[in-house]
């Protein structure tokens, strides 16, 4: 039958590989919605888009061009929790979206409102194509992407327990400054936009400050 699992949470909340764990363990498909915006992200600087404008969100001929670029992106999803791939224009970004300089740039995407509209009713199609057996993840599944999901979940984390995941995840390579940047500073922008710090009515708050992996996957599973 229909199992729609809702997954929200901040960077470095473990959302992502708890999510692709829950799949495996449930026999569902895996969505992970950030990594569409990543993947627009990606588009848009490919086709020489100046995200880093200082004046990005006022900008509104850039504004234009990313709603358009949100339209015709030629983005193929796959959805198998086994082996996750990202593909544009038949080019293989699986890994190079996980750059820094993609997540510097990807809240330029992310607050264009007009932009997310399109992203949410692609993500809707993808949910649907599974029979609506897929773990779905990111900022605004339980609120905005899948209300009516079966299960609804807050991943949450404290601040230095995330900036430590996101630290261990990129190799140890980068600063207290950068991961601040990387983790605390980017949730704080996107979440003007979208608020995944609390739980909305009906939302359970799963919090993995004090769990292993293994642990979080279970915490999960029980809800
Ligand atoms: O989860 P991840 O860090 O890969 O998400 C990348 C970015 O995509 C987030 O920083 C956020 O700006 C955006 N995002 C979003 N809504 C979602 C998923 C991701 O705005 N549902």
């Amino acid at each position: 039958g229909e199992l729609v699992v809702a997954i929200d949470g901040p960077s470095g909340s473990g959302k992502t590989s708890v999510s692709r764990a829950v799949a495996r363990r449930l026999g569902l498909a895996f969505l992970d919605t950030g990594a569409m915006y990543r993947a627009l992200t990606w588009y848009c600087l490919d086709s020489g888009l100046d995200l880093a404008a200082a004046t990005a969100a006022a900008d509104e001929k850039l504004a234009s061009d990313v709603v358009e670029a949100a339209v015709e992106l030629p983005l193929i999803m796959g959805l198998d929790p086994e082996h996750e791939t990202v593909e544009v224009d038949g080019q293989d970004i699986t890994a190079v979206i996980r750059d820094p300089r993609i997540s510097a740039a990807v809240s330029a995407v992310a607050t264009n409102t007009a932009a997310r509209a399109v992203l949410v009713e692609r993500q809707r199609r993808l949910i649907e194509q599974t029979g609506r057996r897929v773990v779905a993840e990111g900022r605004d599944i339980t609120t905005v992407v899948a209300p009516d999901a079966t299960a609804r979940i807050l991943l949450t984390a404290s601040p230095e327990a995330r900036m430590g995941r996101r630290g261990h995840q990129l190799g140890g390579t980068q600063t207290d400054a950068d991961l601040h940047r990387q983790v605390v500073q980017r949730d704080a922008r996107d979440s003007t936009v979208v608020d995944f710090m609390t739980a909305a009515a009906g939302v359970t708050t799963v919090d993995s400050t004090e769990l292993d992996f293994a642990q979080t996957v279970d915490a999960v599973i029980d809800v």
